[in-house]
């Protein structure tokens, strides 16, 4: 599967802690588990934290056996609850995390989690001593400096199976359906949907939509007999309510598209077998990279191995949607 880097241990460490963040994914319990297991294995207690950052900041830590993450590598959400915890962008209410951890005789903080979760971890580490590595966990993989993140796979394949449900009634009746999934900044989520359900279209926040152009295409296919049915996928976007906008707009010119939005179903279920296969070995990683003393680093794919990349980086650079593959998504169904 992936290459992995050849580590040397360099230090110990007396306890390390980890802790999910921000919106769930899943395959954050078998990342959970590679960092509990690899840490055991390598002689070093670990600390689960409860409800991200929230949970540091109430000191609700709980000591992880082998046992505590059994039985866990086949469940959605995070066994270690996750939250937002809007104060910790204050650096004073840093400062008590960093005091939380340090009174547990703990050196080192693993944090799953997007974008807002390791720009705390990289403010973790830049204002203390702790060894801090970031896990990129979120269903939107619009994360800079990896190719994959925990969670994409998984939700790409529950928007298709119910795409694949919603297809059969769109075709029993004729229908169009403008089918939302998430992503609010970005099309990845979409526009891998989209190629994979066969989408006749795809509306993304990087790029501008042409109503008009839409609405001529639906009654065009309609009328030469190519396709009176199929699905639209549009990427929630900043703005609430988009896609039953799209759907007022094209009712405007003459069509009568449905509208299903997925929702928070997307971020649920079991992890599929790839998500669980790179959860896993970023998950063990992590500990690899904190034994071989790095610290203010994400964990990421980068052409099929695992590598570092500095925190920094990852979030002070947007990762593009590769303007080739969305132009695929929308070939493909001419
Ligand atoms: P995600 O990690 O999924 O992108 P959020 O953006 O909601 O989710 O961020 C999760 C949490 O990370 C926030 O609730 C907050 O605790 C922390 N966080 C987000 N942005 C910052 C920031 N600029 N500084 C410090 N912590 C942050």
């Amino acid at each position: 599967m992936y290459t992995l880097p050849d580590l040397e241990v360099l230090r110990d460490f007396n306890a390390i802690a980890v802790l999910t963040s921000g919106g769930d994914s899943p395959g954050m319990n078998p990342a959970v588990r590679g960092v509990v297991r690899a840490a055991l294995n390598n002689g070093i207690q670990v600390y689960g934290v409860q409800r991200g950052y929230s949970g540091l900041l109430a000191g609700d830590l709980r000591v992880m056996t082998s046992a505590s993450v059994r039985n866990i590598v086949q469940r959605g959400g995070t066994i270690l609850k996750s939250d937002r915890c809007e104060e910790f962008k204050q650096k004073e209410v840093r400062k008590r995390a960093i005091e939380v951890l340090k009174s547990n005789g703990i050196d080192a903080l693993v944090v799953i989690g997007g974008d807002g979760s390791l720009t705390g971890a990289h403010l973790l580490a830049e204002e203390s001593d702790l060894a801090i590595i970031g896990l990129p966990g979120t269903i939107d993989n619009d994360i800079f400096g990896t190719e994959d993140t925990i969670g994409f796979d998984t939700a790409v394949n529950t928007a298709l199976d119910a795409i694949d449900k919603i297809r059969d009634t769109a075709s029993s009746h004729e229908r169009h359906f403008l089918v939302e999934v998430m992503g609010r900044n970005s099309g990845f989520l979409a526009t891998h949907v989209g190629i994979a359900a066969g989408a006749e279209m795809v509306i993304v926040p990087e790029y501008e939509v042409h109503i008009e152009q839409l609405g001529q295409q639906l009654s065009e296919s309609r009328r030469t007999g190519k396709g009176s049915s199929g699905i639209i996928v549009v990427a929630e976007g900043q703005e609430p309510g988009l896609t039953y906008r799209l759907a007022q707009q094209l009712k405007q010119l003459g069509e009568e598209p449905r509208v299903c939005i997925l929702g928070h179903i997307q971020r649920g279920g079991r992890p599929s077998g790839h998500d669980r296969v790179l959860a896993s070995s970023l998950g063990a990683m992590s500990v690899n990279y904190l034994l071989a003393g790095y610290s203010d680093i994400m964990v990421g794919i980068a052409d099929g191995a695992i590598v570092d990349v500095p925190l920094d980086s990852v979030i002070r650079y947007r990762k593009g949607l590769d303007p080739k593959l969305f132009e695929l998504a929308l070939l493909l169904h001419k």
